[in-house]
């Protein structure tokens, strides 16, 4: 590793020299003096690598794009369909755009380009939190994974599998985590090439992820780090995969019937009609519905039942009263009276 070139004729100095020696050199001044030598022996070690790799190339975006771009070199991604099966450790499903993996388990990921791209191409892995308000958050491994694992890059939540030439990068200025592998040329006779992605804790994992979904984000990039395509897919790693993307496949369905039906009654004539109707007839029924008032003494009693015959009377002879009282012969009253004043 380059550290090795700066740290071994250095190494007889005290950390404070180094610091001034190797931060104060490089005219990065936004970087925080050492606090801890712990902790900050960690950057440390990280740093010039990361500074070295990161100086002709763009500055890395503080919240990485997740829109799908193939590019001019048409770059696209193939899963295996592994479906839902128990013993599954790995499945993609199509509808969700979500990846099911258990941890620690090989994902191989096909990787499709229309036209090749420059030579000294890498693929580069980022995971992002999904929801804006953990975006900003760098997604790393748990402090329980953490201190199990004595690798170098046990802090990286994404890891490539079955190639030396994988590298784990800290950018400098977000501090987010990616890791690059050389593109390869499809072999004879095949038209993509295979990474194998594994993910080093569960999405549920408490201090890491915690149950926050997150995307995760393939670059195609020049040896100078410009992107020339991008996807971008879900991840959740879990015991059962082939169970949860069952659900999930489930409950998508289910929304989107409901959705649907939402849509569906959602115009506000609809409903109020519905409801106008219903309670007209539930209107008419309590009309024809018999109800019993208790009353407190017997002259109030009285008086509410003869209310209550008047009612009666009125709703059988109702409609004969008004029968025999028309409008003209009212008028014609008028002209009685009229001339009864005479
Ligand atoms: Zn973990």
């Amino acid at each position: 590793m380059e550290e090795a070139d700066l740290t071994l004729p250095l190494s007889q100095d005290t950390f404070h020299d180094l610091w001034n020696n190797v931060f104060l050199s490089t005219e990065n001044e936004s970087l925080p003096p050492p606090e801890g030598l712990l902790s900050q022996n960690m950057d440390f070690w990280e740093d010039p690598e990361t500074m070295q790799e990161t100086k002709n190339v763009p500055t890395a975006p503080t919240v990485p794009a997740i829109s799908n771009y193939a590019g001019e070199h048409g770059f696209n991604l193939e899963f295996h369909d592994s479906g839902t099966a128990k013993s599954v450790t790995s499945t993609y499903s199509v509808k969700l755009g979500k990846l099911f993996c258990q941890l620690a388990k090989t994902t191989p990921i096909g990787v499709l380009v229309k036209e090749e791209p420059p030579q000294g191409a890498v693929i580069r892995a980022t995971a992002v939190y999904k929801k804006t308000e953990h975006v900003g958050e760098v997604v790393k491994r748990c402090p329980h994974h953490q201190s199990e694992d004595l690798s170098d890059n046990k802090s990286h939540l994404i890891r490539v599998e079955g190639s030396q030439l994988a590298q784990y990068f800290e950018d400098p200025n977000t501090r987010r985590h990616s890791v690059t592998v050389p593109y390869e040329r499809p072999q004879l006779g095949s038209e993509m090439t295979t990474i194998l992605l594994s993910f080093m804790c569960n999405s549920s994992c408490m201090g890491g992820m915690n149950r926050r979904p997150i995307l995760t984000i393939l670059t195609l990039e020049t040896t100078e780090g410009e992107v020339l395509g991008r996807r971008c897919f879900e991840v959740r790693v879990c015991a059962c995969p082939g169970r949860d993307r069952k659900t999930e496949e489930g409950n998508l369905e289910k929304s989107g019937t409901k959705q649907t039906k939402k849509r569906k009654s959602a115009p506000a004539p609809d409903t109020s009609t519905a409801k106008k109707s219903k309670s007209a007839s539930s209107g008419e029924d309590e009309d024809k519905e018999i109800y019993t008032l208790s009353i407190r003494g017997r002259n109030r009693y009285l008086w509410f039942k003869s209310l209550n015959d008047g009612l009666e009377l009125m709703d059988k002879t109702g409609p004969k009263i008004k029968q025999e009282i028309p409008a003209p012969s009212s008028g014609k009253r008028l002209l009685k009276g009229g001339s009864d004043s005479d």
